[in-house]
């Protein structure tokens, strides 16, 4: 479209040429189950115990032995089984036993009958069908075996994890200390929330979006503040950064106009690469490594700041901080109204899908401008359009991407 971009990086080399580079960083202690959600499992959990633990039922009904029901008579009730309350009389021929869901089935079992599927007349108990072998036995160890592989180091609890390792007897768990990330915001224009604005003044916004997204994460955060354009202050940021923290990420600063100015102290301090990426929203980024710790160099537009963030620092953070990550699914959908694209970019635009008669249907959120919140904040989904497409008629299918858990 009349302006070069074969200088861009392609987002997936950036993503992978970190990757490459960075490797968990995190030491591991011992947590109290209850304790550890959020957090990062050290190793993988073998499970000490088969589940279930032994044969139970899994009706309220009648453990049967099959021999018993061949000949068409009723049984005879020999005894009852409760969960937690096995049947431990004898079981002569002829006869069955009530059992409740979750009691164990008594030795020789062959199936369970439901209680709907027989009629009980006192002791004496009709069966009204034929069950099969095995019917209505939960056999032990058929949901996990005893020493199976449960869940795999780099897993992060969340809810549906607590329940799973408390039914292993698992009281406590080697998990990794978290991430520290450090963050400022730089810019003479900034001022934080709760003071008033001067003419040319705006209020810090990237703070509060990657401090959210590093707490979704599990992280720990050092938040700097806003620190101005100046190279004295700049610099102590930074060394206070690298020496706190395992990884510093700083917004604004690293587009053109900025970059020498950072550029110029980074190239004192550390290693960094300053990236033009072949996305929209989000060009300017920069990688590298400081003494100590890991630096990812934000754009300063809000939208970019969070898009970069989500897409590029998102798996850069997990890998650090020894989690599995992986990216959430991509579908297809229809376009219901046509959309601006101009080739040289991949495009993370801002959409807002929704369920149509023909399908998943997707509108943009308006204005695509990396300074416009209303893009971020109305939208459940990214479009993502390929970097050699130009604008997209309605009624095209495009990749849509909805928002994962961080910006959720
Ligand atoms: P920069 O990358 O520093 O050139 O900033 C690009 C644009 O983003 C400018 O309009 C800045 O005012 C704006 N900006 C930079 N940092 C922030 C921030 N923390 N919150 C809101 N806007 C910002
Ligand atoms: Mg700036």
């Amino acid at each position: 479209m009349g302006f070069d971009t074969s200088g861009l990086l392609p987002l997936s080399d950036a993503l992978q040429g970190m990757l490459e580079q960075l490797a968990c960083c995190c030491d591991t202690e011992q947590l109290p189950l209850p304790d550890a959600l959020g957090r990062v499992l050290a190793c993988d959990i073998a499970s000490p115990l088969a589940v279930p633990p032994f044969d139970n039922s899994a009706m309220d009904g009648y453990a049967v032995r099959l021999a018993d029901l061949a000949s068409g008579t009723p049984l005879i009730m020999a005894g009852k089984a409760f969960a937690g309350q096995p049947y431990q009389g004898e079981w002569p021929a002829g006869h069955c036993v009530r059992i409740m869901t979750g009691a164990p089935v008594p030795a020789g079992t062959d199936a369970v009958v439901m209680q709907e599927e027989t009629q009980a007349d006192g002791d004496r108990i009709t069966f009204l069908a034929q069950p099969e072998p095995g019917q209505n036995i939960r056999r032990a160890g058929s949901d996990i075996g005893k020493d199976a592989c449960v869940l795999p180091a780099g897993t992060r609890l969340t809810p549906r994890e607590m329940p799973l390792l408390a039914s292993l007897g698992v009281a406590t768990v080697t998990v990794r200390r978290p991430l520290k990330v450090a963050i400022f915001s730089t810019g003479d224009e900034l001022k934080p929330v709760g003071t008033p604005l001067a003419h040319g003044d705006i209020y810090d916004s990237n703070r509060y979006g990657v401090r959210a997204m590093l707490a979704r994460m599990g992280c720990d955060c050092l938040d700097l503040g806003i620190i101005p354009d100046d190279p004295a202050q700049l610099r102590a940021a930074f060394i206070r950064a690298d020496e706190e923290a395992d990884v510093l990420i700083t917004t604004g600063g690293v587009s053109v106009g900025e970059a020498d100015f950072t550029k110029q102290l980074l190239d004192e301090l550390g290693e960094i690469g300053f990236w033009k990426l072949a996305i929209k929203p989000g060009k300017p980024f920069a990688f590298g490594r400081l003494p100590r710790a890991w630096f990812f160099g934000l754009p300063g537009n809000p939208v970019s700041a969070m898009v970069t963030f989500d897409q590029l620092v998102q798996p850069a953070l997990a890998k650090l901080a020894g989690q599995r990550f992986e990216r959430p699914l991509q579908l297809q959908a229809i376009a219901a109204e046509p959309l601006k694209k101009s080739p040289g970019r991949l495009d993370f635009q801002r959409g807002i899908m929704s369920q149509g008669p023909n399908g998943i249907e997707v509108r943009s959120t308006g204005s695509q401008d990396s300074a416009v919140f209303s893009s971020l904040s109305q939208a459940n989904c990214y479009i993502v359009l390929e970097r050699e497409r130009g604008r997209v008629a309605v009624g095209e299918t495009v990749t849509v991407e909805p928002f994962g858990g961080l910006l959720l």
